[in-house]
């Protein structure tokens, strides 16, 4: 086939959670189409077996020990690829949208002249919670829940997340990338909220090796700690996390890869 030198366009799928089922009809139609797929750390790589083996494959994680691009040289690629004219699929974990800097780069690619759709995608904020068997609002239990990057740290100069205002708006708190720096929130929302509010620390959710950590403010950090949870982890932080013990449908351990 001949190709005419025209921009291509680039698409920012939405992976999904982890569990490779939960990537979109429409993700999965672009993966197989497209001619170079550009992926995160967090994608279930089961998902690549969808990739064209012509298609060019960048990983542009960020894995410790493994050379991985910035968010400037990722733009640079999306870029580049796309005024060769090829179909580029930018596979990003969750929803594309949600944290993890797609918007910066619709952004670029849109500053660039570069045409580029978005698909969305379920985002861990929601289904991380979900197969833990909590839900992020109940009627009677929480009628709002807001999702908070857990990354600034204390020392950050300029804080956008105001701890108050989020604990006081009263319903789930949903923290992604909060992990490392659990102690600090709990000392932030120690100071709205009871030390008996529920907590629920999910590591690798909607995955086989997913595994929830409940407890609550007040010990959630020995808790974490003492069961060796790592990154990547959602926290849950709300009176909906009682419903766990009564709603933790999904087992991993039943599952054979
Ligand atoms: N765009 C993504 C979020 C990117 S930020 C989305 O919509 O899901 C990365 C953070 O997402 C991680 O630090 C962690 O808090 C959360 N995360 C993503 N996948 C996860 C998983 N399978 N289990 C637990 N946390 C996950």
């Amino acid at each position: 086939m001949t190709r005419f030198a025209m921009n291509g366009k680039v698409y920012l799928v939405g992976a999904g959670p982890g569990d490779p089922e939960l990537i979109t009809v429409k993700g999965i139609k672009l993966l197989k189409e497209a001619q170079v797929v550009v992926y995160d750390r967090l994608i279930s790589p089961e998902l690549l077996k969808y990739v064209n083996p012509s298609a060019e494959l960048y990983y542009a994680g960020k894995a410790p020990g493994r050379h991985s691009l910035n968010q400037e040289e990722i733009n640079e690629l999306l870029i580049q690829k796309a005024r060769e004219g090829k179909m580029v699929v930018r596979l990003k974990g969750g929803d594309p949208f949600v944290f993890g800097r797609g918007g910066e780069e619709a952004l670029a690619l849109t500053r660039a002249g570069i045409p580029f759709e978005v698909v969305p995608g379920v985002t861990s904020a929601v289904a991380v919670p979900a197969y833990a068997g909590i839900p992020v609002t109940h009627r009677r239990i929480a009628s709002t829940f807001t999702v908070v990057t857990g990354n600034e740290t204390e020392n950050k100069e300029e804080r956008e997340v105001d701890w108050e205002k989020i604990a006081r708006v009263g319903g789930t708190i949903v923290i992604l990338m909060g992990l490392s720096n659990l102690p600090f929130i709990k000392g932030e929302l120690l100071k709205y909220l009871p030390a008996t509010t529920p907590v629920a620390v999910i590591y690798r959710g909607t995955t086989p090796s997913q595994k929830i950590v409940t407890g609550t403010l007040e010990d959630i950090v020995e808790k974490v700690l003492a069961a060796g949870i790592k990154h990547p982890a959602v926290i849950v932080v709300g009176d909906v996390v009682k419903l766990q013990g009564e709603l933790g449908w999904y087992s991993p351990s039943a599952l054979t890869e």
